[in-house]
């Protein structure tokens, strides 16, 4: 068999079964998964110097010879050190546990005796002390080209735990042996494409610069046609659905005369608007018909989507089947449940936690139950054989893969999405292509706009004075959101370092003018246990003021809630804020929104003035897609959080030259079936960590 993109990982030459269990394991499988692995960040090894010329803490690549080399051990620790030579002196050098580099040494300085010596390209930085630290050593060779040293090298996430130097080992040969497949499997079919879109690199270009850049430039260009690449494998799967829904058969069928009967529930204390009561119609349509739902229902925060989605389930919990809703995270989910609970005592409900209930458990539970958890409730389907699959995405825009999971049954059930982000039209008719849209655009009646303020620090007591006052006399809630840095591990940490902080600092100044308001806190790393008893005693009001992260205060729903402070508020999405605003002021009482920001957020004040005097998500949200600038090169962390690892949702001229490019060129159902199978298990992997990632935040 030759090799093909979709091919194993084991196909490749230097990857054993060990290391191919490993990747296996990090969720790449085939040849396209392993090409495609994004490199984390970059670091520039391609400045060359002497030991002598070389400025103490810069990184740069020496070229020299070995001296000497030893080992010993501290403990259980090994710490190997060495002296290198080159034309201009000498430097010692140090590593901890690095067994590897003392045997290549010691080999190197056996033959060093017999031969001409062994020549070293070492890449680090010499500190103060005149002393090179942990260095990356590859034996130079006259002709050949370095792989670690002497250029910008990738580093790659440590999923796989296979060391990053095997990692670029792998794919250098592997692109260095197969720039023949990379050309006959460019799916971008770029020696065509490029008669009209000249500046786009063929795949195999592409692929070497991303692995094995030459410059920073070359690292842009190849982002931008892997970006395009992304945006294209979206629009097919997104066609590819959309055949494979329209040949499939509708297993829990509802009459259209039948649901027409179904009414609200007296428990349900409102009125429901003419959009909400127009969705749920949309919905029931959906049911009567041949194929399965597959639907998005977009609605601003607040507009009331929980009670469309207890509708939607309602009409097929009738019929005794079970439904199962999914929330972003454990809080929402438990939240759900309660909200469910409330609005309709007559349905059995069951929340789904972690892996507290056993396989047996959820069997012998009667049919006719909705289901509510997190990812958990994914990974029960095949128990649950759900009729109805609920989505509740909160703002994230991941929703085209979300069919992935559905392998998993034997049927393919309703489904049904809900999410507060406005998609843009063109995104509707390209990526989104296989669903069917209903939208809350108003609120429900009575709601006031929330006051919003941008607030100097210098403010920040009198607020806090002004908020404890507020309480006392309202009796209401607040709710304070703490810096979010990043999603990285360890910004995350500082996140919740914030969070505690805050949470101190409050407690001691409320304890001395306001000793009778209760301070709570509730974020993501927090004990299960925790943080269903925190929740318990916000809706029990119990507490009056709350600490808390984004992740988790998004979707909170506190009717009595009235004021939210939003510290470091420029790190956020205009949308993002929104959804956070839209927690207060719930029930129909006036609503505040402070905005507070870090020290040095000169930059964004403006498009923080603008989200003060705006209170429409969806101009919200285009403001955003207009004014977000791209990532930095260098660090590309930040991406896949959202579903993209190369594209941004708010480049929309991307979005409409992918469009272009694959209804020119592409829009061949065979093509893109190969492709899709290669890297879908890629994506599919992605997905399940990132929604681990996201529910344990
Ligand atoms: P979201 O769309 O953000 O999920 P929710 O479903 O949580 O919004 O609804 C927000 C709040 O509005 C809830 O407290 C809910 O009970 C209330 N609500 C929903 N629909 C109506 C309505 N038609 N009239 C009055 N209040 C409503
Ligand atoms: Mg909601």
């Amino acid at each position: 068999m030759p090799m093909r993109l979709d091919s194993p990982v084991e196909k490749v030459k230097g990857i054993g079964k060990t290391n191919a269990d490993k990747l296996r394991h990090a969720g790449i499988e085939t040849i396209a998964d392993l090409l495609l692995l994004l490199p984390l960040r970059y670091q520039d090894r391609s400045r060359r110097a002497t030991f002598a010329t070389a400025i103490p803490g810069e990184t740069y690549t020496f070229l020299a010879t070995v001296q000497s080399a030893s080992q010993y051990y501290k403990g259980k620790k090994s710490i190997q050190r060495a002296i290198f030579a080159d034309e201009s002196g000498k430097v010692n050098a140090i590593w901890f546990n690095n067994t590897f580099i003392n045997q290549t040494l010691q080999k190197a300085l056996a033959t060093n005796k017999t031969n001409s010596p062994q020549y070293f390209l070492v890449s680090g930085s010499i500190n103060d002390k005149r002393m090179l630290v942990q260095a990356t050593i590859e034996k130079y060779q006259i002709d050949g080209e370095s792989i670690h040293t002497d250029r910008i090298v990738p580093l790659y996430t440590q999923r796989s735990k296979i060391p990053v130097g095997t990692i670029r080992r792998i794919l250098k040969q592997l692109l260095d042996s197969h720039s023949e497949l990379l050309t006959k499997e460019d799916w971008l079919i770029t020696q065509q494409v490029q008669s009209a879109f000249p500046y786009i690199p063929t795949l195999n270009d592409t692929l070497h610069s991303l692995h094995f850049p030459n410059n920073e430039e070359s690292i842009k260009i190849a982002r931008k046609r892997l970006a395009l690449d992304e945006i294209c494998l979206l629009i097919a799967h997104s066609k590819s659905i959309k055949e494979t829904w329209n040949k499939t058969e509708s297993h829990f069928r509802i009459d259209a005369k039948k649901s027409a009967r179904i009414e609200l529930p007296k428990t349900i204390p409102f009125k429901l608007t003419s959009e909400q009561k127009n969705a749920i119609q949309d919905i029931y349509t959906d049911y009567a018909q041949p194929q399965p739902m597959n639907r998005l229902l977009v609605g601003d925060v607040g507009s009331g989507k929980t009670i469309v989605a207890g509708m939607a389930a309602l009409a097929l919990l009738n019929e005794n089947h079970n439904v199962a809703f999914v929330a972003p995270t454990q809080i929402l989910a438990q939240q759900h449940y309660q909200t469910f609970c409330k609005l309709f005592p007559d349905i059995q409900i069951k929340l789904i936690t972690g892996s507290k209930q056993s396989k047996t458990e959820l069997q012998t539970i009667s049919k006719k139950t909705l289901f509510v958890g997190t990812h958990s409730v994914i990974n029960r389907l095949q128990t649950i054989q759900p009729a109805l699959l609920i989505f509740d995405e909160q703002h994230r825009f991941g929703v085209n893969h979300r069919s992935n999971h559905l392998h998993l049954l034997p049927y393919t059930p309703h489904l049904l999405t809900m999410t507060a982000t406005p998609i843009p039209r063109s995104y509707m008719l390209t990526i989104f292509n296989h669903l069917h849209t209903s939208t809350i655009q108003a609120l429900p009646p009575g709601r006031k706009t929330t006051k919003t303020w941008l607030l100097p620090e210098s403010k920040r007591e009198s607020s806090y004075s002004w908020i404890a006052n507020h309480i006392t006399e309202q009796k209401s809630q607040i709710v304070q959101v703490c810096p979010f840095i990043s999603p990285s591990r360890e910004d995350a940490f500082k996140e919740i370092a914030a969070a505690t902080e805050y949470y101190k600092n409050i407690q001691k100044y409320l304890k001395q003018a306001f000793p009778h308001i209760r301070v709570g806190m509730l974020h993501g790393k927090l004990p299960l246990k925790e943080k269903e008893l925190v929740t318990q005693k916000l809706y029990n009001r119990e507490i009056d003021w709350l600490v808390t992260t984004p992740v988790i205060e998004v979707g909170l729903d506190l009717p009595k809630a009235d004021i939210i402070i939003i510290e470091g508020s420029e790190r956020f999405g205009l949308a993002s804020l929104h959804q956070m605003r839209g927690r207060v002021g719930r029930a129909g009482q006036q609503g505040y929104c402070l905005l507070f920001t870090s020290k040095n957020a000169h930059q964004t004040k403006e498009r923080l003035k603008y989200f003060t005097t705006e209170s429409n998500g969806f101009l919200l949200a285009e403001y955003d897609l207009k004014t977000r600038g791209g990532g930095n090169i260098f660090n590309t962390e930040q991406h896949g959080q959202d579903g993209l690892s190369f594209a941004d949702w708010a480049d929309l001229e991307l979005i409409n030259n992918a469009r272009n490019i694959f209804d020119t060129y592409l829009d061949n159902t065979s093509h893109w079936n190969s492709i899709l199978s290669a890297t879908s298990q890629h994506n599919q992997k992605n997905k399940s960590t990132q929604q681990s990632k996201i529910a344990s935040n």
